[in-house]
């Protein structure tokens, strides 16, 4: 076990970084470049998959709805609290899981199905009941299949985790972003430390094999001391994974942001204190620090991958089992096939009535193009497993990997001879750093962000 110390940087470095690394999550999804890809690409993409049955094929199903929208979200969701409104959401998800099924060929065997949201478990018991059963429906779920879910606590209650673990899922995921209850109010999200532990226990009883919290630094409110006392807790409860957000404030996306008080935000400075405390603080309690932002205990398969240089990420996060092809299911669901990414129709009134016209809801995508995917492999090779091999940079991103090797000199990479290690210093400049491989980082710098779910 080792623990990451921050290091100071020198001012001269601390010009030439800052500003940098902000969108990098757009490299990765490369989203926020569609172009003209469209349904019949889309459609094309399917058919090119069920021609390749032997690649992995995942789901990811985005179910958004809320019973109240927190100050700091930047998901795509509606507040709702009409229950047939999400059976009707249900029945026209039903609608496309039969045209994706029918043209990708649902019959292989999923790796993965991921739920998120929104709120995946502010369904009812009956309506995720009918959900896993529509999809064992429509796909070919084996016990295998590894089936994940992000739960917002305050709608867990010991009969839905009950139900969600007998429906085969085994992966669950909380949201519970800070425990201070000073922070909770100035976010608008209230779940006291006890609804907490409770919910976390009652996973444990259950036999869920994995559970995560996502938590978010940079809140209104939030000191050093009170994310200290809230880290602490999550430490001793021992989740197998801890994600570690920073909140991005994007009003244009999210006009309910403006409902938090500007003055009442973390310097810069301090938000960097908060992350690096966060980091020494998960480190020193055992937890591998994964990728950017993730922490997974050392036994974890995350952390296992990311030793033997094997992790990956794609939308859903990072995974030890990268699927060859992810489809997204529902309102603004994301999926990357064959070598596409691609986002339906968030808006929820258009995605239903293209389902129901019996056409693919398609809102954007992007074809990767070599080079793309050459970038894409670099930065999510660096971000996950922390050295870019030099084969991955041959011929076309030379100038970059010339870039990334003049950090040696700051102690933020190591030069070996066939790859670029980043060091223990370098990983807090990780984002920073995978900038030099972002072709598009100087043009519409302000569209992505990357929020967190539940
Ligand atoms: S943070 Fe999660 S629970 Fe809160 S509004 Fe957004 S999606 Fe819903």
């Amino acid at each position: 076990m080792s623990t990451a110390a921050p290091v100071e940087l020198s001012p001269e470095l601390a010009q030439r970084l800052t500003g940098r690394g902000r969108r990098l999550q757009g490299a990765i999804h490369c989203l926020d470049r569609h172009d003209h890809y469209g349904a019949e690409d889309y459609s094309r993409a399917l058919a090119e998959v069920a021609q390749r049955p032997m690649e992995t094929l995942s789901l990811y199903v985005h179910i958004p709805f809320c019973a109240g929208r927190c100050l700091y979200c930047g998901c795509s969701t509606t507040v709702t609290h009409d229950s047939e409104r999400m059976d009707s959401y249900l029945d026209t998800l039903d609608r496309e899981m039969a045209m994706v099924a029918e043209r990708i060929n649902g019959d292989r065997d999923l790796l993965q199905v991921h739920l998120a949201g929104g709120t995946p478990n502010y369904l009812s018991e009956a309506q995720l009941t009918r959900l896993t059963e529509m999809l064992e429906r429509r796909f070919h779920l084996v016990p295998e299949t590894e089936r994940s879910i992000e739960c917002d606590p305050r709608r867990a209650s010991a009969g839905q985790l009950e139900l969600l673990h007998a429906l085969g899922f085994r992966n669950v995921g909380f949201g519970v972003q800070d425990l201070d209850p000073d922070v909770q109010r100035a976010i608008g999200r209230i779940q006291s430390e006890e609804l907490i532990r409770d919910v976390y226990w009652l996973a444990r009883e259950i036999g869920f094999d994995s559970i995560g919290f996502d938590l978010i630094y940079g809140l209104p409110l939030q000191t050093q001391a009170t994310f200290a006392r809230t880290i602490d807790t999550v430490v001793e409860l021992a989740p197998d994974r801890v994600a570690c957000f920073g909140y991005a404030r994007r009003t244009i996306d999210g006009p309910h942001q403006h409902a938090i008080d500007v003055h009442e935000l973390p310097t810069s400075a301090d938000r960097d204190r908060l992350f690096r405390n966060a980091v020494a603080s998960f480190t020193g309690a055992g937890y591998a620090w994964i990728g950017l932002d993730s922490f997974a205990l050392e036994t974890d398969d995350l952390a296992l991958a990311q030793a033997e240089g094997r992790l990956h990420r794609n939308c859903i996060g990072y995974t030890a089992t990268p699927s060859a092809h992810l489809a997204g299911l529902g309102a603004g669901a994301i999926g990357e096939l064959r070598g596409a990414c691609v986002q339906n129709e968030p808006d929820l009134h258009r995605w239903q009535q293209t389902v129901l016209a019996g056409r693919i809801p398609v809102n954007r995508g992007h074809k990767l193009s070599e080079q793309d995917r050459r970038r894409r492999d670099a930065i999510s090779h660096l971000i996950c497993n922390l050295v870019l091999p030099r084969h991955l940079a041959d011929d076309c991103l030379d100038d970059e990997y010339r870039r990334l090797a003049a950090y040696a000199g700051d102690g933020l990479v190591e030069a070996l001879p066939d790859r670029l290690r980043v060091t223990e210093a370098g990983r807090f400049f990780l984002r920073e750093l995978c900038t030099d491989h972002d072709a598009y980082f100087h043009w519409d710098r302000a569209r992505w962000h990357f929020s967190p779910p539940g």
